[in-house]
């Protein structure tokens, strides 16, 4: 048995075009419904991100999706003010983040609705869905509408 289902060609897709396979998709079915999911594992507990059918930290195969709350704080950020692929060259200048999610899972993304000069390392952020056309829908992060003081939940 292969370990690793097969995604599109690197040659089919542009940048835009999510990595989807059969494996996937319900995570992206999910962000075209504005649901955040990640896959949690019953063997050790943790959530992870990307979606893998083995948990990255026990590899256990006994992980399932889960709705995240939708809730991060920023790890890192960096400003994009050129980027020549499609369409990011519109797009530009544009955040590209690395955030922390409230389950645990670091996440590649985009901070919107939010001008770089305010960006502080561990601000809280929700999520926010931005349709890229097509039907898909990509998951970014903005600044949190309320500040919550609630403690992060436990083994997160
Ligand atoms: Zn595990």
């Amino acid at each position: 048995m292969s370990s690793a289902a097969r995604t599109v060609s690197p040659a089919d897709r542009t940048a835009a075009t999510p990595d989807v396979d059969d494996f996937t998709r319900p995570w992206w079915d999910a962000a075209a419904e504005r649901r955040l999911l990640v896959r949690r594992c019953a063997a050790c507990g943790r959530a992870h991100h990307y979606p893998r059918e083995f948990c990255p930290y026990c590899w256990s195969e006994d992980a399932a999706w889960e709705p995240a709350s939708g809730r991060a704080t920023l790890y890192t950020w960096s400003a994009v003010h050129r980027n020549d692929l499609p369409p990011f060259d519109a797009r530009t200048p544009y955040t590209a983040a690395v955030v922390d999610l409230a389950e645990g899972p670091r996440m590649m993304t985009e901070i919107v609705e939010c001008p770089e000069a305010e960006l502080r390392i561990g601000m809280e952020l929700e999520v926010a869905f931005r349709e890229e056309g097509g039907g898909v829908v990509v998951p970014v992060f903005r600044p949190a509408a309320e500040v919550s003081r609630r403690a992060r939940p436990s083994g997160a």
